[in-house]
This record gives C-alpha cells, sequence and structure tokens, in this order.
C-alpha cells in the first residue's frame, strides 16, 4: 500500500514543481494561474447534481429558465440576456454563499513596481435576497464592511454600495437592467475559454440616476446569459468612489451562469500620478449549495449524530481505544462542522495529492499510527494550517503560494509532528453541543492553537521528520520559501492572521520553521529562475456551487522579470469558461433535461 503511494510521488512531484513554475509565470495582465473552476466543476458536477438535491432552501432544486427560442436580432439578444439575469437574481435570491475579499494596498518598488504595502481581509455570508447583507465571520463586528474595506483611506473617499449593497459587483444592476435605463450597443465575437461570446458595451441613459453600469458584457451565444462584466458604476455620488471590477460567472448548473469570481483594482503609478488610492483586491464567492446554509434554520438543521463505535463487535473498549474513538468523534464533529459552514472542501482530489506527500513522510520515518492521517483543504486565503485529531487542514491560499512539493512537505510536516507527539487538540469537540453555533460565529467557537512549547516541539520535530524523507534533498526551496516570506510579512499581516490555528508569524517575523530560514540561498529578486513564493490562486482552484477543491491545471508562461513573480501577490482572475457538462458525461440527473440549455459541444455554433 504505502509502497505504491510512494512510487506516486516521482510523478507527483514533477507536476507540482511544473505547476509552481506556470503559476509564478503569469503575466499581470492576464494570468494563466487564475483559477479554472468551470473546469473544476464537471467532474464533479457527475456526483454531486446539486440542481436535483432535495431539502431546504439553500438546497432547494434548480428552477429552469424557459428554452429560448433562437432570436434573430441583436435586440432580441439584448431582451434574452436582460431576462435571464433577472431569473439568476430571483434563483439565487434565497441562497447565502460565502464572499471572501482579499485586498493588498499597492505601494510602487522600482525593481517590482507596484508591490503590497499592507493588507486587508474580509469574510462573510452574502444573504442574496431583497436586501443584500454580509455576515462578518471575523471579529470587528463594530466596523462596518466599508470602513475596512477602506482601510486608511475611509478619509479621502466613503465607498458607496447604495443602492446596490455588495451584490453590485455581481450583477450589473440590481433593480433596473433594463432597456428604459441603458443603451446597449454590440461590439463583436469573441471567445472566453471554450465558450463564444456576443460582447457588448453598455452605458446608463442620460437620467437613469446614479450607480448605473457602465463598461462591458459578455454574453454566452446558445442561452444568452451573461458571463462577465467588466466595467464601474457611474456617476458617483459626491464625496463618493465606485471601485472598477471585472466579475465572472461559471456555468456550474444547467441553465446558470454563477457569480464566482471578482477582481478589482485602481491606482495609477504613471509618473505625475496621484497616488492616493492604489491597490488590488480578489473577491471569490463559493459555498452557494451548502447543505445547510439557510439563515432561519443554522441551529435546527445541524447534524448531531456521532460516529460508530470502531471497536470489534461484543468486545468493551478499552480505556485507550475509548480514547481514541472519542478522538475521533471529535475530529469527525469539527470536519463535519466545518464543511458544513462552507470554510472546508469536500474530500477530494487535492486532499490525494496532500495525502501522499504525508505518506511519504510517514513511510521514511516509520511512523505508524492507529489512526491514517487525512488532510483536508480549508478554503480560504488566509495562509494557516492546523490539524483536530488525525486530520491536518491546510489552507486554499498557503497550498496557492508554496512554491515545490518539499516547501508543501514542510507545512505538512509540522502538523504531522503534533499528531505523532500526541498534541492532540480538540477533544472538548466530541461533546456535540459545541457544534451548536451559527456559521458567522465559527471563529469564535473553533479553535485549534497549541502552546508555544508545543509548536517549539513540532518545529523540532518536523525537521526531524523532513530530514528522514527524500525531501531532504530540496530544503533549500523552504530556506527560500520562508525568507519570501519574511520579506513580505510585514506588508501581509492579514494574510498572516490565522483564524484556526497557530499563525506562521508573530510581530511580522515568521515563526514556523525558524531553523529552516537560513538554509538555502539568499532571496534575489533578479534571478528569474528562483522562484520562492507563488502569486495567490495559482495551485488549487474551487467549485463555487460544491466547493470542491481540485488542483489548477495551467499551461506556461516564461517569467520575464522580476515583477512577473509577485509572490503572495491577487492577480486578476482570468478563468477557462466552459458549458456546464462539456467534455463530462451527462450529469447525472439534471431533472428538466428539456430545458437545458446545454448541448455539450463547445463552441459548436
Ligand atoms: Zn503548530
Amino acid at each position: 500500500m504505502r509502497t505504491t503511494n510512494w512510487m506516486v510521488t516521482a510523478a507527483l512531484l514533477v507536476s507540482l514543481s511544473a505547476a509552481a513554475q506556470q503559476a509564478a509565470n503569469s503575466p499581470s495582465p492576464a494570468p494563466a494561474s487564475a483559477p479554472d473552476a468551470s473546469r473544476g466543476s464537471q467532474s464533479s458536477q457527475q456526483t454531486a447534481a446539486p440542481a436535483s438535491q432535495p431539502a431546504d432552501a439553500q438546497s432547494a432544486p434548480v428552477a429552469q429558465p424557459l428554452p429560448a427560442t433562437a432570436p434573430t436580432t441583436m435586440e432580441e439578444v439584448v431582451n434574452l440576456f436582460i431576462q435571464h439575469e433577472h431569473d439568476l437574481i430571483k434563483m439565487l435570491a434565497k441562497r447565502t454563499p460565502i464572499v471572501e475579499t482579499y485586498l493588498q494596498n499597492l505601494a510602487l518598488d522600482p525593481q517590482l513596481g507596484p508591490v503590497p504595502s499592507e493588507d486587508h481581509y474580509f469574510l462573510g455570508r452574502m444573504d442574496m435576497g431583497e436586501t443584500i447583507d454580509r455576515k462578518d465571520y471575523l471579529k470587528e463586528q463594530d466596523k462596518s464592511m466599508e470602513q475596512r474595506l477602506m482601510g486608511g483611506f475611509q478619509k479621502l473617499y466613503k465607498v458607496q454600495y447604495q443602492p446596490l449593497g455588495f451584490s453590485w459587483m455581481i450583477y450589473a444592476d440590481r433593480t433596473d437592467f433594463d432597456r428604459n435605463h441603458y443603451d446597449f450597443r454590440y461590439v463583436r465575437r469573441e471567445f472566453l475559454g471554450d465558450v463564444r461570446c456576443l460582447v457588448f458595451d453598455v452605458t446608463p441613459k442620460k437620467d437613469a440616476g446614479r450607480g448605473r453600469f457602465l463598461g462591458r458584457l459578455w454574453v454566452e451565444d446558445q442561452s444568452y446569459n451573461i458571463v462577465r462584466l467588466n466595467g464601474t458604476y457611474n456617476p458617483a455620488p459626491r464625496n463618493s468612489y465606485f471601485f472598477h471590477m471585472d466579475s465572472w460567472r461559471l456555468n456550474l448548473i444547467p441553465g446558470y451562469w454563477v457569480p464566482s469570481f471578482i477582481y478589482s483594482e485602481e491606482g495609477d503609478f504613471s509618473a505625475g500620478a496621484k497616488n492616493k488610492m492604489a491597490f488590488k483586491a480578489q473577491t471569490r464567492i463559493w459555498g452557494y449549495d451548502l447543505k445547510r446554509g439557510n439563515k432561519d434554520d443554522e441551529l435546527t438543521q445541524i447534524r448531531v449524530d456521532s460516529v460508530t463505535d470502531e471497536t470489534p463487535a461484543n468486545q468493551d473498549a478499552s480505556p485507550l481505544q475509548a480514547e481514541r474513538v472519542w478522538q475521533q468523534q471529535a475530529e469527525d464533529n469539527v470536519v463535519e462542522r466545518l464543511v458544513g459552514g462552507g470554510l472546508l472542501a469536500p474530500e477530494g482530489d487535492v486532499d490525494r495529492i496532500l495525502q501522499t506527500v504525508v505518506n511519504n513522510l510517514e513511510v521514511t520515518n516509520n511512523i505508524d499510527l492507529p489512526r491514517p492521517v487525512r488532510t483536508r483543504v480549508l478554503l480560504t486565503s488566509p495562509l494557516e494550517t492546523f490539524s483536530v485529531g488525525n486530520t491536518i487542514v491546510i489552507s486554499r491560499g498557503l497550498v496557492d503560494v508554496l512554491p515545490d512539493e518539499a516547501s508543501l512537505a514542510a507545512v505538512l510536516a509540522h502538523e504531522l509532528a503534533h499528531i505523532v507527539l500526541g498534541h492532540n487538540l480538540g477533544s472538548k469537540y466530541a461533546f456535540n453541543d459545541r457544534m451548536l453555533f451559527s456559521d458567522d460565529t465559527t471563529y469564535q467557537n473553533l479553535g485549534f492553537r497549541h502552546i508555544p512549547e508545543e509548536e517549539e516541539a513540532a518545529d523540532k520535530k518536523a525537521i526531524e521528520l523532513l530530514k528522514n524523507s527524500p525531501y531532504v534533498q530540496k530544503l533549500d526551496n523552504v530556506g527560500l520559501f520562508l525568507k519570501a516570506l519574511q520579506a513580505r510579512a510585514p506588508a501581509l499581516s492579514a494574510l498572516l492572521t490565522t483564524h484556526l490555528g497557530n499563525p506562521l508569524s508573530s510581530n511580522g517575523t515568521v515563526t514556523r520553521l525558524a531553523a529552516l530560514s537560513t538554509q538555502g540561498p539568499a532571496l534575489d529578486n533578479a534571478k528569474l529562475d528562483q522562484i520562492a513564493a507563488l502569486p495567490l490562486g495559482g495551485r488549487v482552484k474551487v467549485n463555487p456551487w460544491d466547493d470542491k477543491a481540485e488542483m489548477v491545471k495551467t499551461a506556461a508562461v516564461a517569467i520575464t522579470s522580476a515583477r512577473d513573480k509577485m509572490p503572495f501577490e491577487v492577480t486578476p482572475f482570468f478563468p477557462r469558461l466552459s458549458r456546464y457538462g462539456a467534455s463530462a458525461a451527462p450529469a447525472a440527473a439534471p431533472t428538466t433535461a428539456a430545458a437545458t440549455p446545454n448541448p455539450g459541444t463547445p463552441g459548436s455554433n
């Protein structure tokens, strides 16, 4: 068993380092490293078939839009996508997806160009009903989203979200998207990924009022749904300001393109420009189909059934067995709760890669644990790991920025060390009452932070594990990664603020595996072949509908300057769009197949 897995590693190593190269190589305007969640949906949809899930409002069957009669004029196309936009708003009205915004303020570096000078992080549930509302997962409840989004800038501008709330970046116009308020001008046809689109410029009519969409729409040419919006809102009220945004949708369920990624950027670093407000931000939306995500029934929907007793039949558990079952119960409770709250990906492809790396560490160190070590992906961006029972959790953001398999092994080794050393946290979560809390208080109700002595012991043990493993040859890369992290740490306090596990740094100094940080060559931005850390978003893509995570497949793009490296930075999104079910077997159970607008051959007409 273990031998088999061990053999997998060579291929894994190659694919990981190739991905590292490619992701790091993304050029700034259109990185190939952007998540490609549309692809991610295909394999998962076959089994998940969310549209056919029964139960509460959040997972209620999705009503299919009526099949479109083929339009013969552009006027008819405009009418169709206006109608479909209203259908989408209606379909999503009962959903409360997770919205994460990670924003980096920028300052100009002569060598590296605009680099992060500070950062801000927001995570909440968005109620997509009549009144757009966010429930924040993070603690500073007293500060409004707007204040915190603006960071130090609120004195200069007040962010104007009215009348659309946060959804202004999700829909072109929530209330008045029609011909009375807008002029639509057909521009051309254009492919976005596998999807042929009609491109329209949209301008608000003269007296349409403030905060109207101004920009460009891409409309797919089979059912005429908007798949991308790029522009801003206009005119801004006095003393206010609208961000520019590039908003992408994915065809994750039959008949609908679901808002998934939004990139925003402001700032002008040309000579003489007043650089008052420079930032770039990624907003990700996921958790549309959380099984117990309805805002009204958070407590009633919680499953409190426990794990089955693993002891053999006709035999009572020994005290040690009882202790292990207890820990397993706590572990399962936490994993289930985090998946239910939309913070943890269901078991999937990425876990298999992570598990192979953990397995390599175990095999070469002769570690034989009574229960197998499992791995799971936290869906959020901040760089963190933690473990509960024998489950190691690593954040999507951290997997994204790690340059190679050895660095991945290093961060996993720290958690494996906790497990090997018996630093078991979280057994209190075997009491089911401790799982009864609303999703937005997850961070207040769950925590897996070790005391400093255990952190130190885990780091020491982790290095021992690494030195016995095949990764010993590559520890220079780990050292380089830690140096890159240190170089950016003072500017990235939000990315380094953990919410469930121990932080990797303390007061701007990287503490995790510090003994390895002197290893390897000096950090040298000018060396184009030295990839110490990757931009965010280059590795893991998440399906916003069912939260499944998988590894990104990107094509190599050559790095041509130090500015292309962008370690730990956010970049624009450029998902490769494809239609639901394209290049995959027909989905398991779309209930209204007749209305499914997807014939399956991308770009066939
Ligand atoms: Zn630790």
